[in-house]
């Protein structure tokens, strides 16, 4: 990365792209953030000078002198600072909290949204995330801000869009309700997107891959990193692979078109699916309530990775439509790499690796040239938390690097 010109040493994105270099370098001298930011040393020097005064570099020892005045080595001051990153879903919600270098420190399951309405929800998620502050020890005043991940977002009406069953949330302003409760700067972004963040963030991918990550809880989404960016498109609605046609004859939509990939391959078709196979629904102890369809669909997951021919059949049937869904979105963006993640995933994520990989290693045009890598997150359950953490550190601490998400 490079220091845009037009920026002046003193400028806050400079400050910001120096911290950035200096976390993504794990550790370096002055001299080499010259080198790798274009900033003349006397430059470099006064943005350091700050950072170490702020804590959030230190100065962690020396290079080996090389006859002149031996350089001193910097690092990131992961433990100066914290963020907190919330995964709303109807499943579950999970909170976890992490140092500035994205390291999860501590983390809180509780039940998902989608009883009680978003009022109560945001009162119990700051109840929540108040206790596992401090529980973990962690003051308030060090933390950079909350990050949440949520289903998709319509982020131009500043209003979130959580799932088709919870018309409530479709309305409701996240983001204003729970500030002043929790009196720390709120910022939010859909799944997926926080899940590739996340990944970059934590070193997982490396910067110069373009990838994407899959992800699955209600439906499906996509994150996609471009050049260490998230892809925003024209409303930071980039990903609806849901909604990726597999079927034109296929069943209706709720958003309108039919052969959608969610109508076939979502975990809510996957469970009306199994309640049409004699006897299976009684043999898993499925509930078939529609608000606790994500729960059967957990009990189906399993069974299939346990190898139950059915079962299995039904979650290979899914991944089946989710391979050639993604074999096109590989096709469209020449991709490195797809990352599977989400709780959709925790339980069957192998069959839709092989399959994805059976496809992709067959038929990607540009099989030939490079490599494809389809791999499962890791902690893919954490994957939303931990990279809505991540976009709260960014917002803080390196704004010039940020491509969208929403504040206020
Ligand atoms: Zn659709």
């Amino acid at each position: 990365m490079t220091v845009p010109q037009r920026l002046g040493p003193s400028s806050a994105n400079t400050r910001s792209a120096i911290l950035d270099l200096v976390r993504s370098g794990g550790s370096v001298t002055r001299t080499e953030l010259a080198e790798r930011s274009g900033l003349t040393p006397t430059s470099i020097t006064r943005v350091v000078k700050s950072l170490i005064e702020d804590g959030l570099v230190i100065e962690t020892g020396f290079l080996e002198s090389t006859g002149g005045k031996r350089s001193s080595v910097l690092e990131l001051n992961t433990r100066a600072r914290f963020a907190v990153g919330v995964s709303l879903d109807a499943g579950r919600l999970t909170y976890v909290v992490t140092d500035l270098a994205g390291t999860v420190i501590g983390r809180l399951v509780s039940p998902g949204i989608d009883q009680v309405g978003p009022s109560e929800d945001v009162a119990r998620i700051a109840r929540e995330l108040g206790q596992l502050l401090v529980q973990l020890d962690v003051p308030v005043e060090s933390v950079v801000g909350v990050g949440v991940a949520g289903a998709g977002l319509d982020l131009g009406a500043g209003a979130e869009r959580l799932s088709i069953t919870s018309t409530e949330w479709e309305s409701f302003a996240l983001t204003q309700a729970l500030e002043p409760r929790i009196g720390l700067p709120v910022v939010r972004d859909n799944d997926a997107a926080c899940a590739a963040l996340g990944q970059y963030w934590a070193g997982r991918v490396p910067a110069t891959q373009d990838f994407a990550t899959l992800y699955l809880s209600n439906g499906f989404g996509l994150g996609l990193m471009t050049g260490g960016s998230v892809a925003r498109g024209a409303s930071s609605n980039v990903g609806e692979i849901g909604h990726m046609i597999v079927d034109i004859d296929g069943p209706d939509c709720w958003c309108g078109a039919r052969g959608c990939l969610e109508m076939l391959a979502a975990p809510r078709a996957i469970v009306a699916q199994a309640f049409e196979l004699k006897g299976l629904a009684d043999e898993l102890g499925l509930s078939g309530d529609p608000h606790r369809f994500r729960s059967d669909f957990e009990l189906i997951a399993r069974a299939g990775a346990r190898g139950e021919p059915r079962c299995y059949g039904l979650m290979d049937h899914s991944a089946r439509y989710v391979a050639a869904a993604t074999l096109s979105i590989v096709n469209v963006l020449d991709l490195d790499r797809i990352v599977l993640a989400g709780p959709g995933f925790a339980d069957a994520g192998a069959v839709y690796v092989r399959r994805i990989r059976e496809q992709v290693t067959r038929h990607a045009r540009t099989r030939g040239i490079h490599p494809v890598a389809i791999e499962l997150a890791d902690p893919g359950l954490d994957a939303a938390a931990g990279g809505a953490a991540t976009l709260a550190l960014q917002h803080a601490l390196t704004p010039h690097a940020v491509g969208g998400g929403v504040r206020g």
